[in-house]
């Protein structure tokens, strides 16, 4: 079947598919997941408009460095105006968002001020499914609280919203990537997208990782009637919670039980993942993560970590804090490199270089604005995801030795940790923190166990 791009280089944005003036483009899916977008080689007329919008072909000006030096963290996180960790005042707000529900206020102060009349989020349809909707009012914005992490295209919601006059857009850099280009090859689009913001993404999950989770406890989706993403205290990372039909509750966390749950993202990550560049949405007007910074260790309420990039989201947030809707302090660049959201930053701009040095030598396509160039310690990071992910998956998905997958995500975890290590010695003072970091982690998992309702 004729694909837009490569189908591992598909991130499933479903801008291309919003786009196509033959609506020749659909995206193909399986067992209710977005896998990569398809042409109908009938109604195509060869136009290109495709190819001029998809993300995997762009990432211009995209910064990525081949060590991690503070300037090169300094380039990865421009544009920005300010950058710091707030939350809104509002604690329903706060208390329902996935970290400070920082992106639900910013939408809300939005609508409300009628610089927008809807707003572009994703709500979760289903246990295992999300979907994008074309919110207008504040109880759709709200129903929308808390990160999916499932791939979610934005075909269906860019067509929706192109009979709107103003719409707030949040996505993922990929998303926002894909919109970005869009928008230079239809300029009413870049008119009508008044305000966009990006999620912080180190990458995005297969559902075949929920499938594994739950085989792991016995479970299996058909008896699923609920799937919690990030419930509980927000430090504590209990990532998802499983409610059956027959009230059983389980919880999954990354962080705790060493040989129990640890499955690092990259393993599981999509194909397509692995070769994006960019952690937090350079185009946006603002940026939002989680602000896992070491001073909130232990905090039950969340902190979103912030990037404010264009004038804009400046001014807003100004305003926000002005009306007491939101409180947000600045932190400097120092402060953000001792945040383990450094790691994540350097596994897009940096590593990326490794993996597509490495694709690229197993004659694979790579997006063209990515250096596939990389130093040892690249190569050897690049070589640890993909060895690991192939044995983890193959043990994992296809049930032999499924006991063997948290052993060897174990591993993985610790051998990127060494690599990383050696990577920072690049940065002053990052590897004796990078080491304190490991020890507490250590700690934690030998203490805390997995974790069960
Ligand atoms: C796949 C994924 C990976 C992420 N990786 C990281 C990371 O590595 N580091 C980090 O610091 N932060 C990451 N985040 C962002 C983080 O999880 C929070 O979304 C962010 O901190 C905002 O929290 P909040 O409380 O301010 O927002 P909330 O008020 O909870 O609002 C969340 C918003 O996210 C939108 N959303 C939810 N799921 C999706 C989705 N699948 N696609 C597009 N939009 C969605 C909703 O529309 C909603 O408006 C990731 C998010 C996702 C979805
Ligand atoms: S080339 Fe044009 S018509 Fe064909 S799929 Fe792409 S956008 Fe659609
Ligand atoms: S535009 Fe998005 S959905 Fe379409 S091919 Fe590119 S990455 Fe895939
Ligand atoms: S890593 Fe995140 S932003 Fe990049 S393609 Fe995957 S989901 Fe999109």
């Amino acid at each position: 079947m004729k694909t837009v791009v490569d189908r591992d280089l598909c991130y499933g944005c479903g801008v291309c598919a919003a786009l196509c003036p033959a609506g020749a483009i659909r995206m193909l899916r399986e067992r209710g997941e977005a896998l990569w977008a398809v042409i109908d080689g009938e109604k195509c007329t060869d136009c290109g408009a495709c190819r001029q919008v998809c993300p995997a072909l762009g990432w211009e000006g995209v910064a990525t460095p081949m060590f991690l030096t503070s300037s090169a963290v300094d380039r990865c996180l421009q544009p920005r105006r300010e950058m710091g960790v707030g939350y809104a005042l509002d604690t329903s707000l706060r208390r329902s968002g996935t970290s400070g529900g920082l992106v639900t206020a910013v939408l809300l102060e939005l609508l409300r001020t009628g610089e927008v009349d809807s707003a572009v989020v994703v709500r979760q349809a289903a246990p295992l499914k999300a979907e994008a909707l074309l919110a207008r009012t504040e109880d759709e914005v709200r129903s929308a609280q808390k990160s999916k992490y499932i791939v979610a295209p934005y075909d269906q919601v860019l067509r929706q919203a192109q009979d709107c006059r103003s719409v707030a857009l949040v996505g993922l850099p990929c998303h926002l990537e894909g919109v970005r280009r869009a928008s230079l090859l239809l300029p009413n689009w870049a008119e009508r997208i008044r305000f966009k913001i990006s999620l912080l993404c180190a990458a995005n999950l297969r559902l075949e990782v929920y499938r594994y989770l739950l085989r792991a406890r016995g479970l299996s989706e058909d008896e699923l009637v609920r799937w919690d993403f990030r419930p509980g205290d927000w430090w504590r990372q209990d990532y998802f919670r499983a409610v059956t039909s027959d009230d059983r509750s389980e919880l999954f966390a990354f962080r705790h039980g060493i040989l129990k749950n640890i499955l690092p993202i990259r393993l599981f990550a999509r194909e397509a993942c692995l070769m994006c560049p960019d952690f937090s949405g350079r185009s946006a007007d603002l940026s939002v993560g989680d602000a896992w910074f070491e001073r909130y260790k232990g905090e039950r309420a969340g902190r979103s970590f912030y990037v404010a990039r264009t004038e804009r989201a400046q001014a807003l947030l100004d305003a926000m804090r002005e009306r007491d809707s939101l409180c947000a302090e600045p932190v400097d660049l120092r402060t953000f490199c001792r945040s383990s959201n450094l790691w994540t930053l350097a596994s897009k701009h940096v590593e990326v270089r490794g993996r597509a040095a490495l694709r690229r030598m197993a004659g694979r396509p790579v997006p063209p604005n990515i250096p596939a160039r990389a130093g040892p310690v690249g190569l050897a990071l690049g070589a640890t995801i993909y060895l690991a992910r192939r044995l983890t998956r193959s043990f994992a998905t296809r049930g032999r030795c499924a006991r063997m997958a948290p052993a060897l995500a174990a591993v993985t975890r610790s051998l990127l940790w060494i690599g990383r290590s050696v990577e920072a010695v690049f940065l002053p003072g990052a590897l004796l923190h990078a080491a304190a970091w490991r020890l507490r982690g250590l700690i934690t998992s030998l203490i805390g166990g997995g974790k069960r309702e």
